[in-house]
């Protein structure tokens, strides 16, 4: 049928690609793709031949209101480099766009590394905030970290290797002693997820950069450190109370 399918594809182990996104890749009219020498080497590996357009950060302004136009009548699919279309990705104003037109628009889920980082690291994930990448520069990467401090969720960043020691140091400083875990490599053959404090974390990446790609997953502000003047009168309050 007609119209957009957001398609997930592996972040690492080729294995991942779901039988639906394969039938959906298999079938589509064109195949929107980030780089398409990334983009080939799972459709080669599937076996599927299929026009690829790029669609990407430099030419998206341009291309949209062409590709909008054409699902009126084509199965046009989109893909990134790896894993989720959208998240850390370009997409969402296809979508949008696409919507606004009237048509249809669907999704095949799949891997996405900050949801597969989140289930190795073991910390709370019944409330969690995906804050992407940190900004390259330093002023507005601490901006950043600040405005994060306060929020009582567990934190998903992004990360490549050569920046992780030095965004592991700011984040210790800006965020205090929590736990974290740094999962790097998910999927792939030296996949590995280790966890410790922020600032063990940050002494142990300072030396040596990891390889490959990292996701930094940290644990929400310690209860005591959160609990608002409300809560410190109260539990006061109660201590007093007991007092002989
Ligand atoms: N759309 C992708 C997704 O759904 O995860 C993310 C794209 S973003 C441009 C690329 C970043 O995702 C990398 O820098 C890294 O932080 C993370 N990433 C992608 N694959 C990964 C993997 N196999 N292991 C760990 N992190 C990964």
């Amino acid at each position: 049928n007609p119209g957009l399918y957001i398609v997930a594809t592996p972040i690492g182990n080729l294995q991942d690609v779901s039988a639906r996104a394969e039938t959906t890749l298999r079938s589509a009219d064109l195949i929107l793709a980030e780089d398409s020498r990334v983009t080939s080497k799972l459709l080669n590996h599937l076996g599927i031949r299929k026009p690829v357009a790029a669609y990407h950060d430099h030419n998206a302004e341009k291309v949209r209101p062409g590709l909008v136009a054409q699902m009126a009548d084509k199965a046009i699919a989109l893909v990134s480099d790896a894993g989720t279309p959208l998240i850390s990705d370009p997409g969402y104003k296809l979508v949008r766009d696409a919507r606004a037109e009237g048509h249809m628009v669907t999704s095949i889920p799949g891997p996405c590394a900050a949801i597969a980082a989140l289930t190795l690291a073991g910390l709370p994930t019944d409330r969690f905030l995906f804050a992407g990448f940190l900004p390259a520069k330093a002023k507005a990467r601490d901006d950043a970290i600040a405005e994060l401090g306060a929020v009582r969720a567990t934190l998903v960043f992004y990360e490549s290797g050569p920046r992780l020691g030095k965004s592991l140091a700011a984040l210790a400083q800006g965020l205090g002693e929590r736990e974290a875990a740094v999962a790097r490599e998910i999927s792939k053959t030296f996949e590995e997820t280790v966890t410790d404090t922020l600032g063990a974390l940050a002494a142990r990446y300072a030396e040596t950069p990891p390889k490959g790609e990292i996701v930094i997953v940290i644990a929400p502000p310690g209860e005591a450190a959160a609990a608002s003047d409300t809560e410190i009168d109260a539990a006061l309050a109660d201590a007093l109370e007991r007092l002989p």
